[in-house]
């Protein structure tokens, strides 16, 4: 395990971008899986006494076995985990429930509502053989390193709306939902005794966002409930344990988006047409630019215009933006 020391200004500084599990604070953990692009998701764990609460699973069995070994070598306490919340429904952050089953899973209604959306079967089928040309391309990107079979979806035993606080042994933990925003149903779990907030994919630390659900308005929302939290430490759902700045430059990115996209969208362009047009400007070195095609659907639809909210639509002019065509 890399454990990093502890400060009092935050320890996005001092937690090292390397796979496994690193301590936070007193109790408090990431489990970071780099480079953070397409499924490569964080974890968080929080452990007080013989309590322990993990937040999301990985995307396939061998990674969240790996995980789960990796904590019970570092974190005896948290041997059989008593508590698990899947921040959203997307597979990266909740394929691996079925090795965690006998934990109280807690996920928002809508997260639980949406979670067999998308059956692992399917996608195992798809990495198995992917279709010819850039959609096989981004497949295999996306989807190519991790391994489908055998996973069950396994959904929230527990479920509510709103907010919702917990206890891991005396520690106060703090559920908000934020959702809809990356998808229908997004919450943000914050543990105020230690500054430390995970914000699943409400924040992808370096690369591009992606809006599967929006409104947009929503996500710059919830980044301001997450600056509003003041918590030093921030887990993102993807990249680098990082501080308060990067969700500024998320929701910012966010802004900066609707206000480039909204002229073009009134001018009469596609929104395909309107993503290759954009000027990124401060943005422009994010990765993962294929997901601008669904960023500005996004901005489309909230402005009440025609755009395609279908993940099958947004995957195929996602591959053909990313090959150029
Ligand atoms: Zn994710």
């Amino acid at each position: 395990m890399e454990t990093s020391p502890g400060c009092d200004d935050g320890l996005m500084a001092t937690t090292p971008y390397t796979r496994g599990l690193h301590e936070l604070g007193d109790g408090v953990y990431a489990y970071l899986q780099p480079d953070g692009s397409w499924g490569w998701s964080n974890a968080g764990l929080v452990v007080d006494g013989e309590a322990s609460l993990l937040v999301d699973t990985l995307f396939d069995l061998k990674l969240t076995g790996e995980m789960l070994d990796t904590i019970r070598a570092a974190v005896p306490a948290a041997r059989a985990i008593g508590t698990v919340v899947n921040t959203h429904a997307n597979g990266d952050h909740c394929w691996g429930n079925q090795l965690v089953r006998d934990a109280e899973i807690i996920g928002s209604k809508a997260c639980a509502e949406e979670m067999g959306g998308l059956p692992p079967a399917l996608l195992a089928a798809l990495v198995a053989s992917p279709p010819e040309g850039p959609q096989g391309e981004l497949v295999r990107t996306m989807f190519g390193a991790f391994d489908f079979d055998g996973i069950e979806v396994v959904p929230p035993t527990t479920t509510f709306e709103g907010e919702l606080s917990l206890r891991v042994g005396d520690t106060d933990v703090e559920l908000i939902e934020v959702g809809p925003a990356h998808t229908q149903g997004d919450v943000i779990v914050h543990v105020p005794s230690q500054g430390v907030v995970y914000t699943g994919d409400i924040l992808f630390n370096g690369g591009h966002p992606i809006v599967w659900a929006g409104p947009v308005a929503n996500w710059i929302a919830a980044c301001e409930r997450i600056l509003a939290l003041d918590a030093p430490t921030v887990v993102p759902g993807h990249g680098p344990v990082c501080g308060p700045a990067e969700v500024t430059t998320q929701r910012d990115y966010f802004t900066y988006l609707t206000d480039e996209v909204r002229p073009r969208a009134e001018a009469g362009m596609t929104p395909i047409d309107a993503a290759r047009d954009l000027d990124l400007g401060p943005y422009s070195g994010m990765s993962e630019r294929e997901r601008l095609v669904a960023n500005v659907a996004a901005v489309f639809r909230d402005l009440g215009m025609p755009a395609p909210a279908d993940a099958a639509t947004l995957l195929q002019q996602m591959a053909a933006f990313g090959a150029g065509a």
